[in-house]
């Protein structure tokens, strides 16, 4: 079996165990999930969802997060781990995405990539979740089980993200990601994978002792 055709089975297997896997922080607008994705670094996606049923309410547009204090959004997001500089991200990519972009958030990932605080992996959730053009975004758990997989040795997420484009057609880019983070959560956990109960055993690289085990960890 080539690679291709194993990194399509494992992505049906897994499509069929987690058929609800989707994006797990709340927003109505671009705009509201960019900041989300802001607000999810190094803090659980519970937590955002926490913060941002209020913040969503005290600060409903683009305006009122560009003309906040610095001092006032560190108060409204001081729950999440490095708030400083998120308040810092979350204030000037606004004022961005107003000054540049008429208050619309950019589809394409050039454009993304200017914008404050944001990078690939989040660049890649705005083009997938909100616009719905194929991407992958590589988290902690993707580069993980991705690479336990043997679906990839490296672990620079641009590079892995590069090897899932090339080993998935363009239909599971998106869903790739939120897969990995559900298997991370139910059985491939960071700990300890439970293989011995995992669907995609027989096709992962780490179970059946090809991978460099190392790598994986
Ligand atoms: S077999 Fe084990 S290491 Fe491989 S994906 Fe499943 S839980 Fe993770």
């Amino acid at each position: 079996m080539t690679d291709n055709e194993r990194a399509v089975k494992i992505v049906e297997t897994l499509h069929g165990n987690y058929p609800q896997a989707d994006c797990t922080l709340d927003f109505e607008h671009t705009w509201q999930l960019l900041i989300a994705a802001i607000l999810a670094a190094q803090c659980t996606d519970a937590r955002v969802n926490i913060i941002t049923a209020d913040l969503f309410v005290n600060y409903p547009d683009l305006i009122s997060f560009a003309t906040a204090t610095q001092e006032e959004m560190e108060q409204a997001i001081k729950s999440c781990g490095l708030f400083r500089n998120k308040a810092r991200a979350i204030i000037a990519c606004c004022q961005v995405l107003l000054d540049k972009y008429d208050g619309e958030v950019p589809q394409d990932m050039d454009s993304l990539l200017e914008l404050p605080g944001i990078g690939r992996k989040i660049a890649n959730l705005i083009l997938g979740d909100s616009y719905g053009i194929p991407a992958v975004v590589v988290d902690t758990h993707c580069a993980r089980i991705t690479r336990l997989l043997g679906l990839t040795s490296h672990k620079e997420p641009p590079k892995i993200e590069q090897d899932l484009m090339r080993l998935l057609p363009e239909k599971w880019w998106i869903s790739w990601g939120h897969l990995m983070v559900a298997h991370g959560r139910e059985i491939c956990k960071a700990r300890q994978p439970v293989c011995n109960i995992c669907p995609v055993a027989l096709l992962c690289s780490y179970a059946v002792g090809t991978a460099d085990g190392a790598a994986g960890k």
